[in-house]
Formats: C-alpha cells, sequence, structure tokens
C-alpha cells in the first residue's frame, strides 16, 4: 500500500494497533516489540501495567475514531484521541528519508505510541476525510483500515479478507 501521499506512515502505526489483540498479559508489549522501528532506538519497551492498560485505551480510541459514523462523532472521539497526544516535532531523515517525528525523541514509550498515534491519524482525517477510514466488510472480521486507493472504493482490511469475500460471494452465487 501506497501511504506516501497521505504525508504521514504514522496512521499505519495508529490501524495495527487499533487491530492488534491487546488482551493477554503480555499484548501490549509484544505489540511495541514488533513495531519497535517506530520508537527512539534505546527506548524502553517495557511498559507498566497502568501505562499498558493506557495503551488499550488508546486502541479503543483508533478504532472508535474508524468505527464513527458522523463527523461530530468523529470530532469528539478524534480530539479525546489527541488530548492524550504530548507532540513536540522534529524532523529526521533517520531512514534515509525524509520525515517528520511527533514525539520527543527521549518521551517514554507509551508518549512515544499516543502522540504518534493521534497525530497520525488525524492528519489522515483532516487531511483526507473521515470517510477514509472504515470497518472490514468480510465475515468474520472486524478489523479497521484506512483506504488509501484513489477512489476510496475500499471495504476490506486486506487482499486476505477481499479475496475470501469473492470466493465466498462466487459459491454464494453457484448455489442459487
Ligand atoms: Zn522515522
Ligand atoms: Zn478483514
Amino acid at each position: 500500500m501506497d501511504y506516501d501521499t497521505y504525508g504521514s506512515t504514522a496512521v499505519e502505526l495508529a490501524i495495527a494497533l487499533a487491530n492488534a489483540d491487546l488482551e493477554p498479559d503480555d499484548g501490549v508489549s509484544r505489540f511495541l516489540a514488533s513495531h519497535d522501528e517506530w520508537f527512539t532506538p534505546g527506548t524502553s519497551l517495557d511498559l507498566t501495567p497502568s501505562d499498558a492498560r493506557k495503551a488499550a485505551d488508546t486502541a479503543l480510541l483508533v478504532r472508535a475514531v474508524a468505527l464513527a459514523e458522523s463527523q461530530p462523532d468523529v470530532l469528539t472521539r478524534l480530539n479525546e484521541l489527541l488530548a492524550l497526544a504530548l507532540p513536540r516535532p522534529y524532523a529526521t531523515d533517520h531512514d534515509g528519508e525524509l520525515h517528520l517525528h511527533y514525539a520527543r525523541p527521549d518521551a517514554p514509550a507509551l508518549e512515544q505510541l499516543t502522540t504518534t498515534v493521534a497525530m497520525g491519524l488525524s492528519q489522515v482525517v483532516v487531511q483526507h476525510g473521515w470517510q477514509r477510514l472504515g470497518v472490514c466488510s468480510a465475515e468474520g472480521c472486524d478489523d479497521v483500515y484506512v483506504d488509501t486507493s484513489r477512489n476510496a472504493s475500499r471495504r476490506y482490511c486486506s487482499n486476505t479478507c477481499a479475496s475470501r469475500s469473492t470466493v465466498a460471494a462466487y459459491r454464494a452465487r453457484q448455489k442459487s
């Protein structure tokens, strides 16, 4: 997928967080460890239980923004998420590409996570519209996604769900 036109790949982290299984005790730590490229090298990714709960709340807020069905709802939920952010942006080319980081580099993991997620998500919403966020239409999947297609025609979280649904629809037609 091409997030370049979105000015921010941070929305990718927001979507991944909203779709992650954070229920197990080490769910949040495992999520952070598997997305460690988003954190300043050397940041401790072991959260206290209370910080882990806050990270899970952030995930729920991202999901709530994606599920919102009206602009007032989007605004309320997005602003709730933004209230958790402590942006202090800086430009960097640590990976070869010039881009912005939203949280101060020495911030604790929870602050880096919440700030990056809130800023990345809100940037897409205000620049491209909240309709770009959605929940997967495939049966049995409730993952959220950001629609980066040119004509905003996306309905599934992934190619896997899209082809699974195509096959199911084909079989249903065969039967009838
Ligand atoms: Zn970076
Ligand atoms: Zn799906």
